[in-house]
Protein backbone atom coordinates (compact mmCIF):
# COMPACT_ATOMS: atom_id res chain seq x y z
CA UNK A 1 0.00 0.00 0.00
CA UNK A 2 2.88 2.17 0.48
CA UNK A 3 4.03 1.51 -2.86
CA UNK A 4 0.72 2.77 -4.61
CA UNK A 5 0.56 5.88 -2.11
CA UNK A 6 3.90 7.03 -3.59
CA UNK A 7 3.26 6.03 -7.27
CA UNK A 8 -0.21 8.08 -7.08
CA UNK A 9 1.36 10.81 -5.38
CA UNK A 10 3.76 11.02 -8.23
CA UNK A 11 1.48 10.65 -10.47
CA UNK A 12 -0.63 13.54 -9.42
CA UNK A 13 2.48 15.76 -8.88
CA UNK A 14 3.30 15.44 -12.41
CA UNK A 15 -0.17 16.12 -13.10
CA UNK A 16 -1.66 12.70 -13.94
CA UNK A 17 -5.22 11.85 -12.39
CA UNK A 18 -6.22 8.56 -10.56
CA UNK A 19 -9.00 6.68 -11.23
CA UNK A 20 -11.68 5.59 -9.25
CA UNK A 21 -10.57 2.26 -8.74
CA UNK A 22 -6.96 3.86 -7.44
CA UNK A 23 -9.25 6.10 -5.32
CA UNK A 24 -11.11 2.96 -3.44
CA UNK A 25 -7.96 1.20 -3.37
CA UNK A 26 -6.35 4.16 -0.97
CA UNK A 27 -10.16 4.29 0.88
CA UNK A 28 -9.92 0.64 2.23
CA UNK A 29 -6.89 1.77 4.29
CA UNK A 30 -7.42 1.21 7.70
CA UNK A 31 -3.83 0.94 9.49
CA UNK A 32 -2.91 4.30 11.34
CA UNK A 33 0.46 4.48 9.68
CA UNK A 34 -0.74 3.52 6.29
CA UNK A 35 -3.40 6.54 6.80
CA UNK A 36 -0.34 8.95 7.92
CA UNK A 37 1.52 7.83 5.14
CA UNK A 38 -1.47 8.79 2.85
CA UNK A 39 -2.45 11.78 4.79
CA UNK A 40 1.77 12.95 4.23
CA UNK A 41 0.74 12.51 0.17
CA UNK A 42 -1.88 14.87 0.13
CA UNK A 43 -0.27 17.15 2.03
CA UNK A 44 2.71 17.60 -0.23
CA UNK A 45 -0.30 17.62 -3.27
CA UNK A 46 -1.59 20.64 -1.38
CA UNK A 47 1.48 22.06 -1.25
CA UNK A 48 2.56 22.13 -4.15
CA UNK A 49 -0.67 23.01 -6.11
CA UNK A 50 -2.46 25.29 -3.58
CA UNK A 51 -1.67 28.56 -1.76
CA UNK A 52 -0.02 28.18 1.69
CA UNK A 53 -2.82 31.33 2.25
CA UNK A 54 -6.33 29.83 3.51
CA UNK A 55 -8.89 31.05 1.72
CA UNK A 56 -11.25 31.84 4.60
CA UNK A 57 -15.17 32.50 4.17
CA UNK A 58 -18.20 33.68 6.27
CA UNK A 59 -21.72 33.42 5.98
CA UNK A 60 -24.91 35.45 6.10
CA UNK A 61 -28.00 32.77 6.66
CA UNK A 62 -30.36 35.42 4.69
CA UNK A 63 -33.45 33.56 4.73
CA UNK A 64 -33.88 30.56 7.19
CA UNK A 65 -36.36 27.63 7.38
CA UNK A 66 -39.97 27.94 4.88
CA UNK A 67 -37.83 25.66 2.86
CA UNK A 68 -40.79 23.31 0.67
CA UNK A 69 -37.76 20.60 0.12
CA UNK A 70 -36.84 17.68 1.88
CA UNK A 71 -33.63 17.12 2.39
CA UNK A 72 -33.08 14.78 4.94
CA UNK A 73 -29.86 16.60 6.96
CA UNK A 74 -31.19 20.11 7.15
CA UNK A 75 -33.39 21.63 9.78
CA UNK A 76 -34.54 24.25 7.91
CA UNK A 77 -37.20 21.86 5.92
CA UNK A 78 -40.85 22.79 6.80
CA UNK A 79 -41.56 19.06 6.77
CA UNK A 80 -39.73 18.38 10.14
CA UNK A 81 -40.12 20.32 13.39
CA UNK A 82 -36.62 21.53 14.39
CA UNK A 83 -37.69 24.41 16.18
CA UNK A 84 -34.76 25.99 13.31
CA UNK A 85 -35.45 29.56 13.37
CA UNK A 86 -37.87 30.75 10.98
CA UNK A 87 -37.81 34.24 8.94
CA UNK A 88 -38.13 35.67 5.62
CA UNK A 89 -35.53 36.87 3.41
CA UNK A 90 -33.40 39.41 4.72
CA UNK A 91 -33.67 43.33 3.47
CA UNK A 92 -30.75 44.41 1.58
CA UNK A 93 -30.61 47.40 3.97
CA UNK A 94 -29.81 44.34 6.52
CA UNK A 95 -27.84 42.43 4.87
CA UNK A 96 -25.45 45.58 3.85
CA UNK A 97 -25.32 46.86 7.45
CA UNK A 98 -23.94 43.22 8.35
CA UNK A 99 -21.36 43.35 5.62
CA UNK A 100 -20.14 46.57 6.12
CA UNK A 101 -19.44 45.04 10.10
CA UNK A 102 -17.70 41.90 9.12
CA UNK A 103 -15.61 44.32 6.61
CA UNK A 104 -14.63 46.43 9.25
CA UNK A 105 -13.45 42.96 11.29
CA UNK A 106 -11.26 41.83 8.37
CA UNK A 107 -13.43 39.65 6.80
CA UNK A 108 -12.69 39.32 3.41
CA UNK A 109 -15.39 37.07 1.48
CA UNK A 110 -19.11 37.54 2.57
CA UNK A 111 -21.66 34.82 1.23
CA UNK A 112 -25.24 35.22 1.17
CA UNK A 113 -27.07 31.88 1.89
CA UNK A 114 -30.75 31.60 1.62
CA UNK A 115 -32.71 28.72 2.53
CA UNK A 116 -34.82 27.42 -0.34
CA UNK A 117 -34.05 25.05 -3.37
CA UNK A 118 -35.38 28.05 -5.89
CA UNK A 119 -35.57 31.93 -4.92
CA UNK A 120 -39.21 33.58 -6.38
CA UNK A 121 -38.92 36.48 -8.29
CA UNK A 122 -39.54 39.08 -6.15
CA UNK A 123 -37.04 37.43 -3.67
CA UNK A 124 -34.69 37.14 -6.94
CA UNK A 125 -34.84 41.19 -7.36
CA UNK A 126 -34.65 41.36 -4.00
CA UNK A 127 -30.74 39.47 -4.09
CA UNK A 128 -30.15 41.11 -6.63
CA UNK A 129 -30.56 44.76 -5.53
CA UNK A 130 -28.32 43.41 -2.37
CA UNK A 131 -25.59 42.33 -4.54
CA UNK A 132 -25.62 45.80 -6.42
CA UNK A 133 -25.35 47.34 -2.84
CA UNK A 134 -22.39 45.24 -1.65
CA UNK A 135 -20.85 46.10 -4.96
CA UNK A 136 -20.96 49.68 -4.62
CA UNK A 137 -20.65 49.93 -0.87
CA UNK A 138 -18.54 47.09 0.45
CA UNK A 139 -14.60 45.96 -1.01
CA UNK A 140 -15.76 42.75 0.01
CA UNK A 141 -15.17 39.49 -2.15
CA UNK A 142 -18.94 38.65 -2.68
CA UNK A 143 -20.44 35.04 -2.75
CA UNK A 144 -23.89 33.56 -2.87
CA UNK A 145 -25.53 30.40 -1.97
CA UNK A 146 -29.29 30.92 -3.24
CA UNK A 147 -30.49 27.29 -3.97
CA UNK A 148 -31.18 26.15 -8.43
CA UNK A 149 -30.52 29.48 -10.60
CA UNK A 150 -31.18 29.52 -14.26
CA UNK A 151 -28.53 31.05 -16.38
CA UNK A 152 -29.92 34.10 -17.06
CA UNK A 153 -30.00 34.60 -13.19
CA UNK A 154 -26.50 33.61 -13.20
CA UNK A 155 -25.71 35.86 -15.63
CA UNK A 156 -27.69 39.05 -13.59
CA UNK A 157 -25.64 37.80 -10.34
CA UNK A 158 -22.57 38.19 -12.14
CA UNK A 159 -22.77 41.49 -13.29
CA UNK A 160 -23.92 42.77 -9.97
CA UNK A 161 -20.73 41.20 -8.15
CA UNK A 162 -21.05 37.83 -7.24
CA UNK A 163 -17.57 36.07 -7.59
CA UNK A 164 -18.45 33.01 -6.69
CA UNK A 165 -21.35 30.42 -6.16
CA UNK A 166 -21.86 27.64 -3.50
CA UNK A 167 -23.98 24.40 -4.82
CA UNK A 168 -23.43 21.50 -3.15
CA UNK A 169 -24.02 18.21 -4.41
CA UNK A 170 -24.22 16.92 -1.04
CA UNK A 171 -23.25 13.24 -2.08
CA UNK A 172 -23.18 10.65 -4.43
CA UNK A 173 -25.62 10.06 -7.12
CA UNK A 174 -26.62 6.82 -5.89
CA UNK A 175 -27.23 8.39 -2.60
CA UNK A 176 -29.11 11.08 -3.39
CA UNK A 177 -32.37 9.97 -3.23
CA UNK A 178 -32.02 8.22 0.30
CA UNK A 179 -31.85 12.00 1.12
CA UNK A 180 -33.73 13.85 -0.70
CA UNK A 181 -37.15 13.20 -2.58
CA UNK A 182 -38.49 17.25 -3.81
CA UNK A 183 -35.80 17.79 -6.30
CA UNK A 184 -33.08 15.76 -8.70
CA UNK A 185 -29.38 15.46 -8.56
CA UNK A 186 -29.37 16.44 -12.41
CA UNK A 187 -31.60 19.40 -11.62
CA UNK A 188 -28.03 20.26 -9.23
CA UNK A 189 -25.60 19.53 -11.44
CA UNK A 190 -27.98 21.80 -14.30
CA UNK A 191 -26.87 25.22 -12.07
CA UNK A 192 -23.22 23.62 -12.08
CA UNK A 193 -23.51 23.95 -15.33
CA UNK A 194 -24.76 27.16 -15.95
CA UNK A 195 -22.13 28.30 -13.18
CA UNK A 196 -19.48 27.15 -15.28
CA UNK A 197 -20.80 28.76 -18.66
CA UNK A 198 -20.97 31.62 -17.09
CA UNK A 199 -17.07 31.88 -15.39
CA UNK A 200 -18.17 31.95 -12.46
CA UNK A 201 -16.08 30.49 -9.59
CA UNK A 202 -17.95 27.22 -8.54
CA UNK A 203 -17.79 25.97 -5.00
CA UNK A 204 -19.35 22.52 -4.52
CA UNK A 205 -19.11 19.68 -2.05
CA UNK A 206 -20.81 17.77 0.36
CA UNK A 207 -21.82 16.26 4.04
CA UNK A 208 -19.99 13.16 5.16
CA UNK A 209 -21.62 10.80 7.61
CA UNK A 210 -25.17 10.84 6.31
CA UNK A 211 -24.95 6.94 6.14
CA UNK A 212 -23.34 6.75 2.91
CA UNK A 213 -20.89 3.93 2.07
CA UNK A 214 -16.81 4.72 1.39
CA UNK A 215 -17.83 3.78 -2.45
CA UNK A 216 -20.57 6.58 -2.14
CA UNK A 217 -17.97 9.09 -1.13
CA UNK A 218 -15.09 8.35 -3.58
CA UNK A 219 -18.67 8.79 -6.19
CA UNK A 220 -19.38 12.02 -5.05
CA UNK A 221 -15.28 12.86 -5.86
CA UNK A 222 -15.88 12.03 -8.97
CA UNK A 223 -18.95 13.30 -9.89
CA UNK A 224 -17.73 16.99 -9.08
CA UNK A 225 -14.81 16.34 -11.48
CA UNK A 226 -16.96 17.06 -13.97
CA UNK A 227 -16.47 20.73 -13.08
CA UNK A 228 -13.67 22.91 -12.67
CA UNK A 229 -13.97 23.48 -8.52
CA UNK A 230 -12.20 26.75 -6.91
CA UNK A 231 -13.54 24.99 -3.58
CA UNK A 232 -14.86 22.06 -2.03
CA UNK A 233 -16.47 22.11 0.76
CA UNK A 234 -16.67 19.07 3.46
CA UNK A 235 -19.33 18.99 5.88
CA UNK A 236 -19.78 16.54 8.24
CA UNK A 237 -23.07 15.39 9.80
CA UNK A 238 -24.34 17.34 12.68
CA UNK A 239 -27.28 15.74 13.25
CA UNK A 240 -30.11 17.61 14.06
CA UNK A 241 -32.94 17.47 16.38
CA UNK A 242 -36.13 16.52 14.71
CA UNK A 243 -34.65 15.65 11.03
CA UNK A 244 -34.99 12.30 9.69
CA UNK A 245 -30.73 11.93 10.18
CA UNK A 246 -31.03 12.75 14.09
CA UNK A 247 -30.15 9.71 15.16
CA UNK A 248 -27.50 9.07 12.77
CA UNK A 249 -24.37 7.74 14.22
CA UNK A 250 -20.81 9.48 13.71
CA UNK A 251 -18.66 8.66 11.21
CA UNK A 252 -14.98 7.59 12.08
CA UNK A 253 -13.04 10.80 12.41
CA UNK A 254 -10.02 8.49 10.87
CA UNK A 255 -12.72 7.77 8.33
CA UNK A 256 -13.42 11.44 7.49
CA UNK A 257 -9.47 12.32 7.46
CA UNK A 258 -9.03 9.29 5.15
CA UNK A 259 -11.72 10.86 2.59
CA UNK A 260 -10.03 14.29 3.09
CA UNK A 261 -6.89 13.23 1.82
CA UNK A 262 -7.99 10.77 -0.93
CA UNK A 263 -10.38 13.98 -1.85
CA UNK A 264 -6.97 15.93 -2.35
CA UNK A 265 -5.81 13.52 -4.58
CA UNK A 266 -8.89 13.46 -6.96
CA UNK A 267 -9.50 17.37 -6.50
CA UNK A 268 -5.27 18.48 -6.39
CA UNK A 269 -5.97 22.43 -6.99
CA UNK A 270 -9.43 23.37 -5.60
CA UNK A 271 -9.49 24.58 -2.42
CA UNK A 272 -10.47 21.49 -0.21
CA UNK A 273 -12.54 23.66 3.12
CA UNK A 274 -13.55 22.19 6.31
CA UNK A 275 -16.99 23.13 6.80
CA UNK A 276 -20.22 22.24 8.99
CA UNK A 277 -19.69 19.59 11.57
CA UNK A 278 -15.92 19.57 11.85
CA UNK A 279 -15.89 21.29 15.40
CA UNK A 280 -18.27 17.69 16.84
CA UNK A 281 -16.97 15.29 14.63
CA UNK A 282 -13.06 16.20 14.35
CA UNK A 283 -12.24 18.01 17.52
CA UNK A 284 -8.82 20.17 17.27
CA UNK A 285 -6.66 16.76 16.75
CA UNK A 286 -8.46 15.26 13.79
CA UNK A 287 -9.21 18.62 12.31
CA UNK A 288 -5.06 19.52 12.53
CA UNK A 289 -4.15 16.03 10.87
CA UNK A 290 -6.65 17.04 8.03
CA UNK A 291 -5.36 20.44 7.48
CA UNK A 292 -1.66 18.67 7.35
CA UNK A 293 -3.39 16.21 5.35
CA UNK A 294 -5.17 17.41 2.26
CA UNK A 295 -7.82 20.36 3.31
CA UNK A 296 -5.95 23.83 3.41
CA UNK A 297 -9.31 26.18 4.21
CA UNK A 298 -11.72 26.26 6.87
CA UNK A 299 -15.27 28.01 6.42
CA UNK A 300 -15.10 30.31 9.81
CA UNK A 301 -17.60 32.32 12.36
CA UNK A 302 -20.38 29.64 12.10
CA UNK A 303 -22.85 27.67 10.01
CA UNK A 304 -26.39 28.11 9.07
CA UNK A 305 -28.18 27.05 12.34
CA UNK A 306 -25.26 25.96 14.69
CA UNK A 307 -22.42 28.11 16.00
CA UNK A 308 -18.84 27.76 14.83
CA UNK A 309 -15.63 28.17 16.85
CA UNK A 310 -14.51 31.76 17.89
CA UNK A 311 -12.29 32.83 15.12
CA UNK A 312 -9.37 32.99 16.55
CA UNK A 313 -8.90 29.61 17.70
CA UNK A 314 -8.90 28.57 14.33
CA UNK A 315 -6.55 31.01 12.97
CA UNK A 316 -4.35 29.74 15.92
CA UNK A 317 -5.00 26.38 14.10
CA UNK A 318 -4.10 27.09 10.94
CA UNK A 319 -1.21 28.63 11.92
CA UNK A 320 -0.01 25.93 13.90
CA UNK A 321 -0.84 23.32 10.85
CA UNK A 322 1.64 25.63 8.57
CA UNK A 323 -0.64 28.08 7.00
CA UNK A 324 -0.20 31.90 6.52
CA UNK A 325 -2.97 34.00 7.56
CA UNK A 326 -2.75 37.09 7.57
CA UNK A 327 -3.23 39.99 10.70
CA UNK A 328 -6.41 41.75 9.25
CA UNK A 329 -8.21 38.29 9.70
CA UNK A 330 -7.42 37.96 13.66
CA UNK A 331 -11.03 39.81 14.16
CA UNK A 332 -14.02 38.18 15.57
CA UNK A 333 -15.98 37.17 12.02
CA UNK A 334 -19.76 37.96 11.31
CA UNK A 335 -22.30 35.03 12.14
CA UNK A 336 -25.97 35.20 10.47
CA UNK A 337 -28.58 32.98 11.87
CA UNK A 338 -27.01 30.08 13.09
CA UNK A 339 -28.06 24.66 9.55
CA UNK A 340 -25.13 22.29 10.76
CA UNK A 341 -24.08 22.93 7.26
CA UNK A 342 -22.80 25.89 5.45
CA UNK A 343 -25.41 26.02 2.32
CA UNK A 344 -28.45 24.63 0.43
S1 LIG B 1 -30.71 22.09 2.24
FE1 LIG B 1 -31.69 23.90 1.28
S2 LIG B 1 -33.19 23.02 -0.18
FE2 LIG B 1 -32.66 21.36 1.27
S3 LIG B 1 -34.22 21.52 2.93
FE3 LIG B 1 -32.44 22.75 3.57
S4 LIG B 1 -32.92 24.82 2.93
FE4 LIG B 1 -34.27 23.44 1.78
Amino acid sequence: MMALIQELKEKVLSGGEISSGEALCLAVTEEPEIVDALLEAAHEITLHFCSQKPDLCSLINAKSYLCAEDCGFCSQSSHYQTGAARYPLMEPEEIVRVAKQCEKKGVQSFCIVTSGETLNAREFEQVLETFHRLNAETGLNLDGSLGNLTAGQICKLKEAGMRRFNHNLQCSRDFYPKIVSTHTYDKRMETLKFLEENKVEICSGGILGMGESREDRIKLAFELKAYDLHCLPINILNPRPGTPLCNQLPINPLEIIKTIAIYRFIHPKANIKLAGGRELNLGVYFQEKALRGGANGLVVGGYLTTAGNPLQEDINMLRRTGFLVGANQEQPCCKGSQTSVTSC
